[in-house]
């Protein structure tokens, strides 16, 4: 199934509880813009490489449009559609004040040195720069881009359009950056699975935990479960996976990979499995926190996880939310479950366009709150609505933004 069509999916569940008109329901699926820009340079080898950058600017009835920038081979106009309206959904679950965005370039940036990286980047801006702005539409990092890809994003920007920090989020902690961004969605992954958790009844020392992907979230994650003493018996990246039923020690995979350009390839101390066979490990928590798509009516039927944290975007399909719903699985969502990231960008937005800086105690601090008051509301809706938390968390995104929407009016 197609990106898009996920997402569209599990929108229109909560527009029938919203019982939305078809009217409303064709607006708040149509992007207000969608921008596809030629990205050429030249290679350290002088060859000429073409690429296709995306911007989906989805909408902004509650503020201005929000979302990172990919960069990954598979990245396409679908794709890049179905994240941003899930960032003007998840947005609103939080009550920040925007509205939803994404972009990407098809690119894998593991076969760009670093100055062709940089080169892409301030393409990129070239082409998009008169579309984007602190009012208007503000990138961050998503997969396949860091901190130092914002710093020349936003270094590009500012040629055009002079001093603006507030143009990107995710910056550098020395360049406008905010302490506590990077960590944010990882932490906050963490977080809400202890909250769950404890909504649950069970003991997080109980818990046997694992996670795809050992990327900035991935590791963030599991560097704070495995502080809340849960035991992180298999991760993954591109490399393959790690698996070691006694637990694996967390901060000894990522200085490993940190070592090694990032990745975990012939990581000595844990047993190598597959992708595949981690999501169906016999473990309490799964954490799929890479691509997309990658649970699906075909695996799910094998998985054995109670539990299901959604720190990457739309990884389980429609068909397969059905089956694990049918047996029981809870799913804690996407929407909800990575909203950290975004929140923190907030922060550092409206800082940036205080000049003044929290510090990382404050961060976390307000992070945790406004992640476990969009936890406890989406809980509540749950369990008075007999609904599963996907269909809680959306509704209640969708609701807000339909709302906002009709409240703004049309002409
Ligand atoms: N890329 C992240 C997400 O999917 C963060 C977006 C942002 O900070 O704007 O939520």
């Amino acid at each position: 199934m197609r990106f898009f069509e996920t997402v569209q999916h599990y929108f229109n569940d909560a527009a029938d509880r919203l019982q939305l008109s078809d009217d409303l329901r064709r607006l708040l699926l149509t992007s207000e813009r969608e921008v596809q820009v030629q990205v050429s340079l030249e290679l350290d080898d002088r060859r000429l490489a073409t690429f296709i950058g995306y911007r989906v600017q989805h909408n902004r009835a509650r503020g201005p449009m929000k979302g990172g920038l990919r960069y990954h081979p598979e990245v396409d106009l679908d794709e890049v559609r179905a994240l941003a309206s899930l960032m003007t959904w998840k947005s609103a679950l939080v009550e920040i004040p925007y509205g939803g965005a994404k972009g990407g370039i098809a690119v894998d940036p593991r076969a760009l040195s670093r100055r062709e990286l940089e080169l892409i980047t301030r393409k990129f801006v070239d082409g998009i720069h008169d579309l984007i702005g602190p009012d208007i539409d503000i990138p961050a990092p998503d997969m396949g881009t860091t901190a130092e890809v914002m710093a020349w994003f936003m270094n590009q920007y500012e040629k055009y359009h002079g001093f603006s920090p507030a143009a990107v989020t995710g910056k550098p902690v020395e360049l406008h950056g905010l302490p506590g961004r990077e960590e944010a969605t990882g932490r906050g992954v963490g977080l809400l699975t202890v909250k769950l958790l404890s909504r649950l009844g069970r003991r997080p020392d109980k818990m046997r935990v694992a996670i795809q992907g050992f990327g900035n979230v991935g590791t963030h994650t599991a560097k704070f479960l495995q502080e809340a003493e849960m035991k992180v018996v298999a991760i993954s990246d591109a490399s393959g996976g790690y698996y070691r039923p006694e637990g694996i020690d967390v901060m000894n995979a990522v200085r490993y990979a940190v070592q090694r350009n990032g990745s975990l390839e012939g990581y000595p101390d844990a047993e190598p499995i597959s992708n595949r066979e981690l999501l169906e490990l016999d473990v309490d928590v799964l954490i799929p926190a890479a691509i997309g798509g990658v649970i699906t009516g075909s695996n799910a039927p094998r998985l054995k996880a109670g539990i299901v944290v959604e720190a990457a975007n739309s990884p389980v399909d429609p068909t397969a939310n059905a089956i694990l719903e049918e047996r029981g699985t809870i799913i804690l969502p996407d929407i909800l479950a990575n909203a950290g990231g975004v929140t923190a960008s907030y922060f550092e937005w409206a800082q940036n366009r205080q000049f003044y800086r929290w510090g990382l105690n404050r961060v976390r601090q307000e992070l945790d709150r406004a992640l476990g008051d969009a936890f406890e509301r989406t809980w509540q809706y749950a369990q008075e609505n007999k609904c599963s938390l996907r269909q809680a968390a959306y509704t209640i995104g969708v609701s807000r933004v339909s709302r906002a929407t009709l409240l703004g009016g049309f002409v």
